[in-house]
């Protein structure tokens, strides 16, 4: 029976990879955000094995009840790819947005927080499932102007962990993913407020990483057999250090 997967944040950059990618290689796949525009095209190229799903994760009753908003051929979620998240600003703590400080706290950690105990809990009663998710390097390196984004990636980081404990004996597997400098997604124009000279600053004279290479290497994953757990994955481009 194919395997379905519900992807975080598919409107772009990886989310939208990780989406094609895994289409490509056979699983049934959710993909949510909030453009629900994007995802409807996406739809059109991806054919009917993609469902596209408006969701805000930072809602918690929109969350709550995604389920029954889906249809029973895209039930039970096999995957979960906890992909959805956001840097803003990043000025150094003494300067930051407060917004900007919480609008990255709502969606990187309350959001993935709303959506895994979502769906955990049928994961748990059929004894597997897999969870992948999206921190960063960031959320084990200081570099200045990561404070909140950085900690807020600590908190996925610390989190993967400790479901790991709390699933201890059961098939559920849970990977945290870590990438260095990554470039053709739109995260640095959202960092910069929409300011793509400044994004496009952040990535001069360096090969970054694509987003295929993440796709590739959630593909990688969820191919892998149940019976083992790659705990955490840091990538990064060999332009970083
Ligand atoms: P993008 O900005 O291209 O993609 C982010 C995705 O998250 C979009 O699809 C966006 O969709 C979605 N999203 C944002 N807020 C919400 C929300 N409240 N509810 C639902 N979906 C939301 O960035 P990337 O692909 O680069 O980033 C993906 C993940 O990887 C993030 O968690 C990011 O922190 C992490 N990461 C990125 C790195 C990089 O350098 N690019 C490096 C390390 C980690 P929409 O706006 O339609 O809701």
């Amino acid at each position: 029976m194919m395997k379905t997967v519900l992807v975080t944040g598919a409107s772009s950059g990886f989310g939208k990879a990780i989406c094609q990618k895994l289409i490509a290689d056979g699983y049934k796949v959710i993909g949510s955000a909030r453009r629900i525009e994007k995802l409807n095209e996406m739809a059109v190229q991806l054919g009917d094995n993609f469902l596209p799903l408006l969701l805000d994760v930072t809602k918690k009753d929109a969350v709550e009840n995604l389920l029954i908003g889906i249809p029973t051929d895209f039930k039970p979620i096999d995957i979960l790819i906890n992909n959805a998240g956001l840097a803003l600003g990043m000025e150094p703590a003494y300067e930051a947005h407060y917004d900007d400080w919480e609008m990255m706290v709502q969606t990187n950690i309350i959001g993935l927080m709303h959506i895994t105990r979502t769906i955990l809990p049928t994961m748990v009663e059929r004894n597997c499932g897999y969870i992948i998710n999206l921190g960063s390097t960031a959320g084990s390196y200081a570099y200045k102007g990561g404070n909140v984004y950085g900690a807020t990636k600590a908190f996925v980081k610390q989190f993967s962990a400790n479901l790991r404990t709390d699933l201890l004996g059961k098939k559920i597997r849970v990977t945290n993913i870590e990438p260095g400098l990554c470039g053709d997604t739109e995260f640095s124009n959202i960092r910069f407020h929409g300011d793509n000279k400044k994004a496009a600053n952040v990535y001069q004279g360096v090969e970054y990483i694509k987003p295929e290479d993440i796709a590739n290497t959630v593909s990688w994953l969820v191919n892998t057999p149940e019976h083992f757990n790659v705990n955490s994955i840091e990538i990064m481009p060999t332009a970083q250090a």
